[in-house]
């Protein structure tokens, strides 16, 4: 198999896509002032918008202001973006001989001519962000940060004649952060092709088209409740769930009562008739605990003691009726907390799609390693699921919903945890992080390494976050490359395998990193060259200051605190809070505003309300 595999890329990758190298395959970016973009009259929104990007960043590169025109006086120095009747008559026109997948994008580099195709809405969107990176150097690396080179030496701004092509893994990709989620021109430049769904409607149609729309029905939420609409529970207490204390449960429903079924298939059903063509259907229990009825129960001891399949025999249920009046249709559901273990060899149906959520799973290591028995179990079950479904995809968590002012804690792990889920055949990734909150530290750096690897799984993580804190942080990158070095070697030599959702000493994270980390950062600043520079680094101290209050964060003062440590708190909380209203940082836990814990730390440091720090 290895030896098939290695015959069969060499004779594909290499003739096709990376021609030699060679003097005079050659073009020049400085001699290209007299070319022009040639963009068809039925381009799409997303193509135009292509061709204004493109036009914009080769401008400020080259500094060549091409014009933008849709018939091509000259057999040569076209770039064509898009497909069109221009592109048909060129050298080129053989790019137009194939069909291309929606995100399927082909850049081919000619002494003569450039051309940038690919599938629609968003192939040829994405091909000029590919052509933008890869060919010019460009770097799309946060919302106010688009690094572009210059031309300087003799040997950078020559591209190389070339035929490449692409598709990405991911059907989806979802970064779920505010600076991405309400940003359609950053989501783009990133390649994240989807939203919050509470986002979708605060676009024009006009925003959503130019970069191709969105992408839905990956994010599967909690929806069993508007499925049962106002049933009069009451009448009929069994259809809630049954609690562990014996009570029912107010908010969960027990799935495998017959009123239950009938009437969530019912309205499914009926819903099914007023979608749009290819649309999900959520039938997704809701986020509480499972039912603890002998039915329930009985079903779970089937199929191995999993209770996902009392979830999945509801699904099935519900997809068989809906396939029958709409087989076009898709029915979501989730893998999460009780029933995120796959049932044993239970069926589920060909239009059921599985959102694996990794809620369990250990923030801290990479996915798949002895080192993390937590982890070597989610992937278990992950591959467990895949065997049961084609259509899997997965909602991760980069994000400690306790404490978003903590540096990330999973540095090392989420590329892994990307490249598994490509591996295991994922089409889509929600990765969920402090999604309510905005600046919260080196959120910028995760949000780039996290689009990249999706985008590209293929990519280097190490590359990626090198790059971004060389460019981004510039004179002062050595101080924060120390800094992220020093949480990299504190974290590993921690202990614990928490989730999403603990306290700051369980990823490894320290008081000390938090102590010591405040002299890099200051560092750090004085050595930026810029305000910028300034700025940044700033921001990403935010988690240090933090980590160095420890456990009092919380609001849990030690009992044998000192009046000099009461005095040192209050200086770094006093700092931590300066830093946040300069750079708004503006949560402190899902939902949570940081004054909150303003007030939290005053009451355990014995202080008035509203007192300064
Ligand atoms: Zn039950
Ligand atoms: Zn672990």
């Amino acid at each position: 198999m290895v030896m098939r595999f290695w015959l069969f890329t060499i004779f594909v990758v290499i003739p096709v896509t990376v021609l030699p190298s060679r003097a005079a395959d050659t073009l020049d970016l400085r001699d290209m002032a007299g070319w022009r973009i040639v963009v068809d009259d039925d381009a799409s929104p997303a193509e135009r918008y292509a061709a204004d990007e493109f036009h914009d960043l080769f401008l400020k590169v080259t500094g060549h202001d091409l014009p933008t025109v849709r018939e091509i006086g000259e057999s040569d120095g076209n770039i064509f973006i898009g497909a069109g009747r221009a592109l048909e008559y060129s050298s080129l026109d053989y790019t137009m001989k194939q069909d291309y997948a929606p995100e399927q994008l082909r850049v081919v580099v000619q002494k003569d001519n450039i051309a940038i195709v690919g599938g629609r809405p968003r192939g040829v969107l994405y091909g000029v962000y590919q052509f933008l990176e890869e060919c010019l150097g460009v770097r799309f690396l946060t919302r106010d940060h688009v690094h572009v080179p210059r031309l300087e030496s003799e040997d950078s701004g020559r591209l190389q004649e070339v035929d490449f092509t692409f598709t990405p893994p991911l059907t989806y990709r979802m970064l779920y952060y505010t600076e991405v989620m309400q940003d359609p021109k950053l989501s783009a430049r990133l390649r994240m092709n989807a939203t919050g769904p509470g986002m979708l409607a605060k676009f024009t149609d006009t925003q959503k088209a130019r970069i191709g729309g969105y992408v839905t029905g990956y994010f599967l939420l909690h929806s069993i409740g508007s499925w049962m609409g106002d049933y009069d529970a009451d009448s009929d207490p069994a259809i809630r769930a049954l609690q562990k204390d014996g009570k029912r449960s107010p908010r969960q429903f027990c799935m495998s009562h017959p009123k239950v079924i009938r009437r969530v298939t019912a309205n499914v059903a009926l819903s099914a008739l007023k979608h749009g063509k290819g649309a999900t259907i959520r039938v997704v229990p809701e986020d509480a605990g499972r039912c603890e009825c002998e039915r329930c129960h009985g079903i779970a001891d089937e199929y191995g003691g999993a209770h996902a399949a009392v979830v999945i025999k509801l699904v099935n249920d519900v997809a068989r009726k809906v396939a029958m009046v709409r087989p076009d249709l898709t029915i979501g559901t989730l893998a999460y907390a009780w029933y995120r273990k796959p049932p044993e060899n239970m069926p589920v149906e060909s239009n059921v799609r599985i959102q694996y959520a990794t809620y369990h799973a250990c923030q801290r290591h990479p996915y798949d390693r002895l080192s993390c028995p937590t982890n070597v179990d989610t992937v278990h079950d992950i591959r467990t699921w895949r065997t049961l479904t084609d259509d899997l995809c997965f909602w991760h968590y980069s994000v400690n919903f306790n404490d978003y002012l903590a540096p990330p804690t999973n540095l090392d792990a989420v590329a892994s945890q990307i490249r598994t889920s490509v591996a295991l055949d994922g089409r889509g990734i929600m990765m969920q992080g402090p999604g309510s909150g905005l600046n919260c530290p080196f959120a910028d750096m995760m949000m780039y390494l996290m689009a990249r690897m999706m985008w590209d799984p293929g990519d280097s993580p190490t590359a990626l976050r090198e790059q971004f804190i060389d460019l981004h942080y510039g004179a002062a990158a050595p101080d924060i490359r120390r800094y992220l070095d020093l949480q990299r070697r504190t974290q590993r030599n921690g202990e614990g395998h928490s989730n999403c959702n603990g306290p700051f000493d369980e990823f490894g994270l320290s008081v000390e990193l938090g102590r010591k980390g405040i002299e890099i950062f200051e560092q750090a600043r004085a050595a930026a060259a810029t305000q910028v520079e300034r700025d940044r680094v700033e921001k990403a101290s935010v988690g240090a200051y933090r980590l160095a209050l420890g456990h009092l964060w919380y609001g849990k003062a030690p009992d044998d605190m000192s009046d000099t440590e009461r005095r040192d708190a209050r200086k770094i909380a006093g700092r931590l809070f300066e830093l946040c209203r300069m750079h708004d940082v503006r949560e402190n836990r899902e939902g949570q505003p940081v004054r909150v814990a303003a007030q939290r730390l005053r009451k355990a440091l014995d202080m008035k309300d509203g007192e300064a720090f």
